[in-house]
């Protein structure tokens, strides 16, 4: 049987893997004039490829859409991700927060390796510069021609970093036809706050909270606001809720008292600011970010200085542009899907990746996420097929 997929990225690559894999024949269809650029791009500075966190709580991580990935992860969980690499001969590590990286942290070479299986197979073909613009039941329009298809998936990814094709537009085919569909925003983003540096400044060891969540991990304070991987796990929640502050307890390793006590017990000959930088161990830069957000009698007082170290208020303004973000939430809703992610009214097209309304942080979720919708499709077409 042939697949007709478009868009080249993540999800397209696993699922012409394990078609071409199961006997099938592939024609990918992608409207750059080069392919998997995201995917290239993700793995540029250490692709975290799946996560390490435990099996029973990965699906946590896909906040609203927890109980649909939980079902999606038992087909193909964090596991089944180390398993393929290995079939690949991609060695794998776990390292900081459970992600999971190749051993040469690039995607390039995953990608060269699954490339090089499919144009072996002599059933691949790849059509750059083919842009959908329109589907029916039958075809699959293209800006310059069309093609009839049995079975196609679509994997037009989200709409951040648009300069790797990956833009969004394609939506308005979707409104066009009636499907339900969600606008994009940004995910796994920067936010524009009070809090701000001309100089990059790397907030480390402190604790972010927002409303009811908390995360030990580190930030950048930026000429804009603050990113980082403490902010984006909680970005969707921050971007539901911008009249709310962030709190950050710079110094979580010691209580009140205990700084208290280490203060007290500094001699007098000192300073007041050398004092401070007895107590509390922080790089220059961040101590002057401290100073400015005071006044001047705030920052001589010492108790409303340890109170704003232990709970500094950002003020959240909005989160950055939606074509810096990570990812996206957005896309079409599960709402317009079968179980097997086949369009309700054009059961022929099958939809997965970073085009459906989900999202999760980044670490290796988003991947592993873009995997395991792709496999459940990868089953039906295979049940299909083999009867
Ligand atoms: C800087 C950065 C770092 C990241 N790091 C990680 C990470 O470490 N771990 C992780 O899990 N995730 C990471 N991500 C996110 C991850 O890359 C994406 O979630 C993933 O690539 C989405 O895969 P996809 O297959 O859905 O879409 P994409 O990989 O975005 O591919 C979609 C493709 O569809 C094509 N397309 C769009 N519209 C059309 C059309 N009309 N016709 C034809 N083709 C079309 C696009 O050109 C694109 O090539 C990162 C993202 C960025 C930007």
């Amino acid at each position: 049987m042939k697949i007709s997929i478009v868009g080249a990225g993540a999800s397209s690559l696993f699922c012409s893997y394990f078609l071409i894999k199961k006997g099938h024949s592939v024609d990918l269809y992608e409207k750059e004039s080069t392919a998997f650029k995201k995917f290239l791009i993700a793995g540029k500075s250490g692709l975290n490829i799946t996560n390490d966190e435990e099996l029973d709580s990965f699906h946590y991580n896909y906040f609203e859409n927890k109980d649909l990935f939980k079902g999606l992860l038992k087909d193909f969980s964090k596991e089944d991700t180390k398993a393929w690499l290995q079939e690949l001969g991609i060695e794998n590590f776990v390292g900081s927060s459970k992600k999971v990286f190749p051993k040469t942290f690039k995607a390039a070479g995953l990608i060269k390796k699954i490339k090089d299986y499919l144009e072996e197979s002599n059933r691949f073909n790849l059509y750059l510069n083919h842009k959908l613009i329109d589907f029916d039941n039958e075809k699959l329009y293209f800006e310059d021609s069309s093609v009839k298809y049995d079975k196609a998936i679509l994997a037009l990814g989200g709409a951040s970093w648009k300069k790797t094709g990956s833009d969004g537009q394609f939506l308005s085919i979707f409104t066009s036809k009636n499907i339900k569909v969600n606008e994009f925003k940004p995910s796994n983003c920067g936010f524009i706050s009070n809090i701000k540096s001309e100089k990059r400044i790397p907030i480390k060891n402190a604790v972010f909270s927002f409303m009811d969540k908390s995360i030990r991990a580190e930030a950048l304070i930026t000429e804009y606001g603050i990113e980082g991987g403490a902010i984006y796990p909680l970005s969707s929640y921050i971007r539901s809720n911008l009249d709310k502050s962030l709190y950050i307890d710079f110094y979580p390793d010691k209580s009140v008292e205990k700084i208290i006590d280490e203060f007290n017990a500094l001699s007098n000959k000192l300073s007041y600011s050398n004092k401070l930088k007895k107590v509390f161990p922080f790089d220059k830069d961040l101590f002057e970010v401290i100073k400015r957000s005071l006044t001047k009698d705030e920052y001589l007082n010492f108790n409303k200085y340890l109170m704003t170290i232990k709970s500094f208020r950002v003020e959240i303004k909005r989160p950055v542009d939606i074509d810096q973000a990570i990812s996206t939430s957005g896309g079409v809703c599960f709402t317009q899907l079968e179980d097997d992610f086949s369009l309700k009214e054009y059961s022929n097209i099958y939809l997965t990746g970073e085009m459906l309304d989900w999202e999760a942080p980044t670490g290796g979720f988003l991947i592993q996420g873009c995997f395991s919708i792709s496999y459940r499709i990868i089953h039906a077409l295979s049940l299909l097929y083999s009867m």
